[in-house]
């Protein structure tokens, strides 16, 4: 095999066990470069995802490689010459001396930045390694390595705090550098008082257009507000082009957030895409370990245990729990025991699981795909419609276990066998389109993971 098929080849085995984020962020524009003396030189844009990938995939693309052609005993890492051009157009500006001073503190005001959320107040784990490293680099070179650099995950999974950890982290360290943090729907608001006043759109602008780090949260709350994203996207692009730091989050992947204009979800697809899942129950017991460390809390290990495997989807609901405790604990002057907390902590860990109705689910297609739920229900032929109308069935039989009888009635009164050639058509479809099964992936987690 060239170097060209058999890093495909490569790449097909390796996509199977990552999410697709991680593939995107990790191996766009990689390959190999030489095949020699059972050596493969494999080539990546720049040396953090070299590291990142040499770490964590360098035993499995060697043993896959090595499957592929017997005669590859070891692999070289290259940094390609991505890196060289991105650098190459980067420049320093340093202001006159004598300015420092408060500048840290100062900074940190202007900046818009809670010095409480920061790196090292942060939980790393298999949940959102990938979302913190990736933050990490950006804190470290910004404007260099990753831009824009796109955070996703559900509410209370630590979008916030990581990305005022950059900010905090580029403030402290980098205090040259003009950061600015802000929430979208504060960015809406202010704009729209700015259009008000006389002048007032030039200086709401100029605000942004100065900084040398943006970091935008909740970029979700944009959509559909076209006027909005068409301000925010002029920023976006003078800063890109000039090299600036972009930071976005939001609790769905580009993707996903519907009417987002097709030109700001190519930009930031343009960028690295890092999402965070959910933590596991290790994960959460050290989250709860330091929260109670920082707040100085001696809680037992059976209460924490406790917590951590009740609560398993919200980071701001395990720090919620501790709270409940500690607000009984200073009220009553006792000390909490496994039984009083159980009893006190019912309430949230009992709290009912969202029940997912057929409806929900073709809600979520028709907003993935950008249209009304009543043309994914309609009999139309048309192109637009037929796919998504075929995943919304496919995902009532595969997730909700609906009959075909019901879901053929549900889908414009049809027959039942309607329904099993759609499900069948899918099943087979997602197997052979890696598209479609992102985008069934993708809408499966809008769903299912709320
Ligand atoms: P989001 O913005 O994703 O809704 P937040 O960043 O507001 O979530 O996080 C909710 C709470 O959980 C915050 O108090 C935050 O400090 C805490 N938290 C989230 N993730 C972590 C983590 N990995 N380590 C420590 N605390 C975390
Ligand atoms: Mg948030």
């Amino acid at each position: 095999m060239n170097n060209e098929e058999i890093w495909q080849a490569t790449l097909a085995q390796i996509q199977l066990n990552i999410s697709p984020a991680n593939f995107a962020t990790w191996f766009k524009n990689t390959g190999i470069t030489e095949q020699n003396d059972g050596k493969a030189t494999i080539s990546i844009t720049n040396s953090f995802a070299k590291e990142w990938i040499q770490n964590k995939y360098g035993k499995t693309i060697l043993k896959i490689l090595h499957d592929l052609n017997p005669q590859i005993k070891e692999i070289e890492y290259q940094v390609g010459k991505m890196e060289a051009k991105i650098l190459r157009r980067s420049t320093t500006v340093f202001p006159a001396e004598g300015q420092l001073g408060l500048q840290e503190f100062q900074n940190q005001k202007e900046a818009n930045i809670n010095s409480k959320y920061t790196f090292d107040s942060f939980v790393i784990g298999p949940f959102n390694e990938l979302a913190h490293a990736a933050g990490w680099a950006v804190s470290q070179n910004p404007g260099k390595v990753y831009n824009p650099l796109f955070v996703y995950g559900r509410v209370g999974l630590g979008k916030t705090h990581l990305l005022q950890a950059i900010g905090n982290e580029i403030v402290t360290n980098l205090s040259l550098k003009k950061v600015q943090y802000i929430p979208s729907e504060r960015f809406t608001s202010g704009l729209i008082s700015a259009i008000r006043k006389k002048d007032g759109i030039e200086s709401f602008k100029a605000k942004y257009r100065n900084v040398d780090v943006l970091i935008f949260d909740d970029i979700q709350f944009l959509s559909g507000k076209e006027k909005t994203q068409e301000e925010f996207f002029h920023i976006f692009n003078h800063l890109y082009e000039n090299n600036k730091q972009i930071v976005l989050s939001s609790d769905r992947p580009p993707k996903a957030i519907s009417a987002l204009a097709e030109r700001l979800r190519s930009r930031f697809e343009g960028g690295m895409i890092a999402d965070i899942s959910y933590p596991d129950y290790e994960t959460r017991l050290a989250i709860l370990k330091t929260k109670c460390q920082e707040r100085k809390l001696n809680f037992s290990d059976d209460i924490l245990d406790y917590i951590a495997s009740n609560i398993e989807k919200n980071v701001r609901e395990l720090e919620g729990a501790l709270l409940r405790l500690l607000a009984h604990q200073n009220l009553t002057q006792q000390v909490v025991d496994v039984g009083i907390a159980k009893s006190l902590l019912q309430k949230l860990v009992l709290a009912p699981k969202k029940l997912i109705t057929p409806k929900a689910v073709i809600k979520a297609v028709a907003d993935f795909y950008d249209l009304k739920e009543k043309d994914v229900l309609s009999s139309s032929r048309r192109q637009e419609v037929v796919k998504p109308r075929q995943i919304a069935m496919y995902l009532l039989r595969e997730e909700l276990k609906n009959s075909y009888p019901f879901i053929g009635q549900k889908f414009g009164g049809r027959d039942h066998t309607t329904a099993i050639y759609a499900y069948e058509k899918m099943s087979k479809e997602i197997k052979k389109n890696s598209n479609t099964a992102e985008e069934i992936g993708l809408i499966r987690q809008q769903v299912f993971s709320a």
